[in-house]
């Protein structure tokens, strides 16, 4: 009887010192648990201002959110970041250029056009003025 008694005892030693191992464990989990909601959290934050920001963005853009997203841009012109297409300075000047080309190629047309009949297209070239503004 003694004898099983000890036993005894040392069985409920034994279960009671895996309780305590186990409690332990359950612990440093809880704590990983814990730093992981934490850290979820903070993702959550990150999402909710990201969507906020999305949902400002559908209606009205302050300067600092639209600075922000012209940062954020690629140029199709020149596919450097930072500016669209339409605001590319590669483009506008390119556009500039065709446009001024053009104009000399006007002026030369009309400059070498029908010499003889230069006071009679006075009146013309002021018709043809008018009409490319
Ligand atoms: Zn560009």
């Amino acid at each position: 009887m003694q004898r099983a008694e000890g036993l005894m005892i040392q069985v409920i030693l034994t279960a009671v010192t895996e309780l305590q191992e186990e409690q332990q464990y359950i612990k440093k989990k809880q704590e990983e648990l814990l730093k992981k909601a934490r850290s979820l959290q903070t993702v959550q934050k990150d999402i909710v201002e990201l969507l906020q920001a999305m949902v400002e963005a559908g209606g009205h853009k302050s300067a600092k959110r639209e600075s922000k997203e012209k940062k954020a841009r690629e140029c199709f012109e020149c596919g450097k970041m930072g500016h669209i297409a339409r605001h590319c300075w590669i483009r506008i000047n390119r556009q500039r250029k065709e446009e001024s080309q053009q104009a000399e190629l006007q002026n030369y047309e009309k400059r070498y056009e029908k010499p003889d009949e230069e006071e009679i297209c006075d009146e013309n070239e002021a018709e043809v003025e008018s009409d490319v503004e």
